[in-house]
This record gives C-alpha cells, structure tokens and sequence, in this order.
C-alpha cells in the first residue's frame, strides 16, 4: 500500500500541480509536510553499472544517506560480468566494490523485485526508489523461423560464455561452417570476435570452461555480419572493428561494391563516424601488400553484408533446424538520422548452420504499479523522475533505452542521483524516519527469501578466482546458482 503522504500527493495531482522548483521550494507553504530527511534511507534495483553508479553519487554527495542495493542474481555487477565480452575486461569492478564496502551500502543479492518484494513495498520502507534494472530481455526480430533451433539472440549468447546462469545450459552447435549475426551493432562484433578468436587466446580471460569447451571444437569458418542499411549507418564503433581486421588467423571479407561514392559522402559526417568509414574503405579497397601473407595463411574469414534485412529463417529439409536465412535486398530512402532500410522486393538466401539476433536489448516491466512505455522499452522518466510516481527514479538503460557504454551510462545515473538529492533537498521526499531493508527483511524472511551480502560475494569471487588460477586464467565463474549458495552454507 503506498505510504499516506503520497496518496496525499497523488490527491493532489501531482505533477499536474508542478511542485515549486528547488530553489525557492524552502518558502513555500505546499511542502510544509516535507523536510528534507536528513538521514535518508535509499534503494537502488540492479546492481550493473546504473545501479553502482546512482549508488556512488549519492553516497558521495549525501553524507547521511544509506544505500541497499537490491540484486536478482546472487553476484553482483550485471552487465559489467555478463555482457562485457571476456577479451574486454572492466576495471569499474575495482570501484563498484569500494562503493558496495562502503558502511552506508549493502548489497542485497537474490532478491528480484517484482516477485520476492513489490515495488510498493519497497517506497513504503525506504524514502525513494531507484529502478536501474537495465535491459534483460532481446529485441526480438519478428520473422518466421526465429524459434528453430540453431537461432539464438546474441544476448543469450554472451551470457552462455560469460556464465550468466540462466544461460549456461545454452550449448550453442557450433558443428556448422557459416553463422551469421542479423545487426551490425558492438554486440554483434562482440560475439564475432568470440566464434573466430583462436582459442588459445581466450585461455588466459574469464570466459567460462563449458563455453571454452564447445568454441575448441568449433566448425565455424565463416561469419556473416548481416544489417539492413549501408557502411555509413552502422552501429558498432572503430576500436572494436580494428579488433577485427587484426583478428590472428581470419581475413575480412566486404564488397567494394558496397562502399562506391562513399568516399565523397564521409567529408560531411563527424570526425569519430569519419575515422569509422575511412578505416572500412581503406579494408574495402585494400591491395594485396604487407596484410597479404597474414591474409593469405587465414582459415576463418568474417564478412559484412549491407543491404540486407532478415525476412525469413530458412529450415533445414526435416524441418528441424535453421539452415540458412532469406534477406530482403534493400535500398536506402531519407537522409541522415532518418535513413531508412526499404525493400527492392529482391531477396537473396544465405545458407548457414547458426543465426544470431544481435538487433539490440529490451527492458521489461518490472512490476504493474510502475509505469512502462513498452513501445519505446523504458520507464517513462523526466532526467530520471519516473513520471507521475513521485520518490521513484530510473537510471541507465531502463531510463534512456539499451544504447551507450559504460561512460553514458555513468553520466546518466550521476545526474538521475542529482535530480533525487535536489528533490531531497526541496523536501519533496517523505520526512520521518523509514525503516529500509529492516521491513523489507522481514517481508522477505515471511516469504522464505534469504538475501545475500557483499561479503557473501566476496567469498564467491575469492573461490572462482582460485578455481581460475591453476588454469592461468584470472577467475573461473560459477555458474550454479545452488552451488554457490551451497558454497555460502545457505
Ligand atoms: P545497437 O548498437 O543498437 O545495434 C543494433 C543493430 O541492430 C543495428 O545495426 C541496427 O540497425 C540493427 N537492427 C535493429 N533492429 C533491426 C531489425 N529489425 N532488423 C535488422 N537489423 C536491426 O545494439 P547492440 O549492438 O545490442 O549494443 C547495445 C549498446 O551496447 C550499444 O550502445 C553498444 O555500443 C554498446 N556496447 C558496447 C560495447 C563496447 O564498447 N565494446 C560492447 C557491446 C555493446 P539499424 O541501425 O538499421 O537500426
């Protein structure tokens, strides 16, 4: 049930009546039931690098304020250990853990909100609420065949190797000699990267053993980086497509074709953009010269394919897996922004063993007292404030959609952290003390949930890092959710 001054609120008609700005709120007789709390309790869902980086800000710049921050996994970190690809590794893990050992935070592992707690119940015992739950779904692509075995979305797949446990049983089938990617974004790069890397070099990263297991005895010679629009739209950025063309042992493949005029067209685009296309022209175009030994010892090979959208994913003859994927030929119509992929009405297949969906991440409702646009996959928000539900806030993908790395995400959550401390401030959040995770505790233990703490991580992170050891490699995850809470006498 929501807490009685916010009912007043919503009475009221909050936000239609706007609260006075934070400046001169102080004088105004409207909030006189609100001062600002001066030992708030907060909590944050999600403990990717929204939820860390909304929980250091308001740590850093509220003295008194107390952080939990409430995870459905038993590990923390999202994203920054299950989607940053293994050859990637982060070092924000190394502040994110000043920020959980810190005594005003406490993280609050195997709790999903939503089911274990509401939403509701979480305003009741804490004086504001911070959604940053990021995108833990896939965009799906909508054709026939998309549930044939041999299809996976690329999010499922970055899971497998990065051990998120609801992936692990994945066991992608590699025994194929062509996969293709359907979206040219990072991620679809990312899990490229993954099927061609000799195996060699990913032995010394985190990946995990089972998803290192099946990438060894890989058939995959050739991969297909499949968008719909031309070289000038796509998404992924030039670092990651320079870790390509020097990928040890592959040689690129990409139609020069594709790329006539473009050398015109790039003088009006921004620098980073520039930089991009210019890199890929000179691969397009490239002679045989000093890459032509490496090139010509290759044994896998990687392609971008433009002007394509997935129509169709082909069934093998018994009809029981995926063998390959019709393309709708496409040209381009608009300018800038606006340019759109719009069907010649030609078509081409493409026979392959394995499609990845890589056409980017979704948000999901995570409970129906809060609003969702499911059009757009976010929390309908105003800098953060969710609209109409005063003392709730949303940050990073939640908040602005699945797009950005981890620097936009980090600008994003400081600035949701700083519209939360300002109405604080203006005393637009509930006075009076709240209990914070003492109710929901005890809510929790009722329902037979038993949260983990920071320390519980700890003594999870020091046996994979010892597991890894004897294989050189800096950690080896655990994928079992009951075997590490039989690790931690749970
Ligand atoms: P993304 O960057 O949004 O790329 C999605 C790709 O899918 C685009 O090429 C898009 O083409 C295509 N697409 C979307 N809908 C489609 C459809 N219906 N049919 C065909 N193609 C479709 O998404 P992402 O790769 O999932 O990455 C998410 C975010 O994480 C990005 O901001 C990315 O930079 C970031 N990330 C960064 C790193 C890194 O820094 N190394 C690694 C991984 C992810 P259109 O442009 O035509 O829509």
């Amino acid at each position: 049930m929501a807490p009685r001054c916010w009912r007043w609120w919503h009475w009221l008609g909050w936000p239609r009546i706007r609260p006075p700005s934070a400046s001169n709120s102080t004088n105004s007789g409207f909030y006189r039931h609100f001062s600002a709390q001066k030992n708030p309790q907060i909590c944050v869902v999600g403990s990717g690098p929204a939820g860390f980086y909304t929980a250091q800000h308001l740590l850093k710049h509220h003295t008194q304020a107390h952080v939990d921050i409430y995870e459905k996994q038993l590990v923390p970190f999202g994203l920054v250990r299950f989607g940053v690809a293994p050859d990637h590794p982060e070092n924000v893990i190394n502040t994110f853990t000043q920020t959980a050992r810190s005594d005003r935070c406490a993280f609050r592992g195997n709790v999903m909100v939503g089911k274990d707690v509401t939403v509701p119940e979480l305003q009741g015992a804490y004086h504001a609420v911070v959604l940053s739950y990021g995108a833990e779904d896939h965009r799906r692509l909508e054709i026939p065949g998309e549930e044939l075995p041999g299809v996976c979305s690329a999010r499922a797949f970055v899971g497998w190797y990065n051990g998120l446990p609801e992936n692990r049983e994945l066991a992608p089938d590699l025994s194929c000699d062509t996969a293709v990617i359907l979206g040219q974004g990072n991620v679809a790069l990312d899990v490229a990267r993954i099927l061609l890397t000799p195996h060699e070099h990913l032995e010394k990263t985190d990946i995990t053993e089972a998803a290192l297991g099946v990438l060894r005895q890989s058939q995959v010679k050739t991969v297909w980086i499949v968008g719909r629009r031309g070289p000038l739209q796509v998404a992924f950025t030039i670092k990651e497509l320079r870790e390509m063309i020097h990928l040890p042992g592959t040689r690129p493949i990409l139609d020069p074709a594709d790329f006539l005029g473009l050398q015109d067209r790039i003088k009006e685009v921004p620098r980073p953009r520039k930089r991009l296309m210019e890199l890929l022209l000179q691969t397009a175009t490239e002679k045989p010269g000093a890459g032509a030994a490496r090139q010509a010892l290759a044994t896998r090979a990687w392609g971008l394919r433009f002007f394509r959208s997935p129509q169709q994913v082909l069934p093998s003859p018994d009809g029981r897996r995926a063998a390959g994927i019709r393309l709708a030929v496409t040209r381009l119509e608009g300018v800038g922004e606006a340019t759109q992929a719009v069907p010649t009405g030609d078509t081409e297949d493409l026979p392959c063993g394995l499609v990845l969906s890589s056409v980017g991440y979704k948000s999901r409702p995570i409970d129906p007292s809060v609003p969702f646009d499911s059009k757009l996959g976010i929390i309908p928000n105003v800098e953060g404030r969710v609209v109409d539900v005063p003392g709730l806030y949303c940050s990073g993908w939640v908040k602005r959609g699945p797009t950005g790395v981890i620097t936009t995400t980090m600008t994003d959550s400081f600035l949701t952290s700083q519209m939360l401390l300002q109405d604080l401030k203006a005393g637009l959040l509930p006075s009076g003390p709240r209990p914070g995770f003492t109710a929901i505790q005890a809510l929790l233990s009722s329902r037979g949930v038993r949260p983990v703490s920071f320390s519980d991580w700890e003594k999870l992170d020091a046996e994979e890092v010892s597991r890894g050891q004897g294989a050189g490699k800096p950690r080896e995850k655990l994928v079992d959710p009951h075997e590490m809470l039989r690790l931690l006498g749970h």
